[in-house]
């Protein structure tokens, strides 16, 4: 099943627009590694904290808690956008490279939420949870490279997702997408802010029909881009009091350096370069040539580039970030440590950074940083208890330690946030063998193997051990 079969059933989706003509390998080699089935999603702290800066005042608006609310970038050219069960929202990278102005990506973003907060994903949440989390990868930008085909980056998470079908499920009907644009036009207006961007974005993509259904991308084959749908928006927003502010200088920088992060990981050098010609010395281009050098293995011509625009911004965590992942993936992995434990210092809160902190000190493996590295990891949990790059990083830090009954338990929560409940109760089942009877990990591994649906035999088993 290709990604597009996948997606097409996806009625949630809000505008798709072909941008073949520019994917190249980054996609493409994710889903040439599970044959077309997987998704990617791309985990960038950088990036999650643009999109959450610009989309939050929406959620608040939307009677929502923005922190309750999970913004999930998807590394596909694509223009498109969809909701899901569990506040969830999926942008896609190709969205955001289309975006003119962040105004634009904010109405796109408020119409999702407009079907968030309606009540249109009206399905038990735990269920969705559970269709969606396996699919889901927990990578930083570094390991987005990885997919991208840089050889020797990190590890990744790449997981079939037939969980799509699930949400194919989830379709609105005509009368839900007017809903979900009212109330975008009603959440942006309460927001304070124009709704003149997703007009504009609508009416960019009208042309869609006049394309026959074979031409038309999945959401415009099941949700006609109609005239009355586009003018009864209009007709809302310019009556409202902020229908002619215009976007803050902030949120235009903040927009340009996310749009140049993802140009530079998942462009070619050439298209990097067309767009942000050398002769631009702005810092979004500078930032997007650098990361293109890294993605083209150029790791010196990267951290010299790197190197000089924390010069200019020596208290950016995500340069530090990228610093340590450059370093870390060209071998030199004390730099990376170096470099990542910055990050850290410079934004303690964000897991990601802790993740990659903690990677490089499993590397190193000495005692000392095997215990620095469970408690980055530890951090991390405590903000993503269901991450399970976290889990796997942390059963290998235990591995290390030579603490084989925390390792198998730690992946036994690995497996277990995957949805994988076979492997999870192996493993929890290992780690009940090898934990000190009584202690709250040994319940855990317990908690786990019930948890794991397992038949009266095993439980019974269960009782004797
Ligand atoms: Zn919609």
């Amino acid at each position: 099943m290709s990604l597009r079969k996948a997606l097409g059933g996806v009625r949630a989706g809000c505008a798709a627009l072909a941008l073949t003509g520019l994917i190249l390998a980054p996609i493409s080699a994710a889903q040439a590694a599970d044959d077309d089935e997987s998704i990617s999603i791309i985990r960038d702290t950088e990036i999650e904290h643009i999109l959450h800066e610009e989309a939050d005042p929406v959620f608040v608006a939307a009677g929502l808690d923005p922190k309750a609310v999970q913004i999930h970038l998807v590394s596909n050219a694509e223009l498109n956008s969809f909701a899901a069960g569990g506040q969830q929202i999926f942008v896609y990278s190709g969205m955001i490279l289309e975006t003119k102005n962040p105004n634009e990506l904010i109405g796109v973003i408020a119409h999702e939420t407009g079907h968030v907060a309606g009540g249109h994903l009206a399905r038990s949440g735990d269920m969705i949870h559970h269709a969606l989390g396996p699919m889901l990868i927990s990578v930083g930008l570094g390991i987005l490279a990885a997919l991208a085909g840089a050889p020797g980056a990190g590890a990744s998470l790449i997981f079939s997702a037939g969980y799509f079908g699930e949400l194919s499920a989830l379709g609105f009907n005509r009368e839900q997408e007017s809903r979900a644009d009212q109330a975008a036009a009603t959440f942006l207006d309460k927001a304070g802010i124009s709704g003149r961007g997703l007009v504009r974005f609508f009416d960019n993509f009208r042309y869609q029909e006049v394309f026959d259904d074979e031409k038309k991308y999945p959401y415009f084959r099941t949700h006609p881009l109609s005239d009355e749908r586009i003018e009864a928006l209009r007709v809302r927003v310019t009556k409202q009091a902020h229908y002619d502010d215009v976007d803050s200088p902030r949120a235009l920088a903040l927009h340009a350096i996310m749009k140049a992060k993802l140009e530079g990981f998942i462009d070619g050098a050439s298209k990097v370069l067309a767009d942000y010609p050398l002769t631009d010395q702005s810092f979004p281009a500078r930032y997007a040539r650098a990361i293109s050098l890294y993605r083209a293995n150029d790791s010196d011509g990267a951290t010299k580039a790197i190197d000089a625009l924390i010069v200019d911004q020596p208290k950016n965590p995500y340069l530090w970030e990228i610093k340590g992942q450059i370093a870390f993936d060209s071998g030199h992995t004390k730099e990376a440590e170096a470099a990542h434990r910055r990050s850290v210092e410079l934004e303690p809160d964000a897991p990601l950074l802790r993740i990659n902190h903690a990677q490089a000190l499993v590397a190193l493996g000495a005692p000392d940083q095997l215990n620095e590295a469970v408690l980055d990891i530890r951090h991390a949990l405590a903000v993503e208890p269901e991450s399970p790059l976290a889990w796997r990083l942390l059963s290998e830090a235990y591995d290390a330690k030579k603490d084989p009954g925390m390792a198998r338990l730690a992946a036994a929560e690995q497996n277990f946030y995957l949805g994988q409940l076979l492997e999870a109760r192996t493993f929890a089942y290992n780690a009940r063998q090898l934990l000190q009877k009584g202690t709250p990990e040994w319940r855990r591994a317990t908690d786990i193997i019930l948890a794991s649906k397992p038949t009266p035999d095993q439980l019974k088993a269960l009782g004797g051990g």
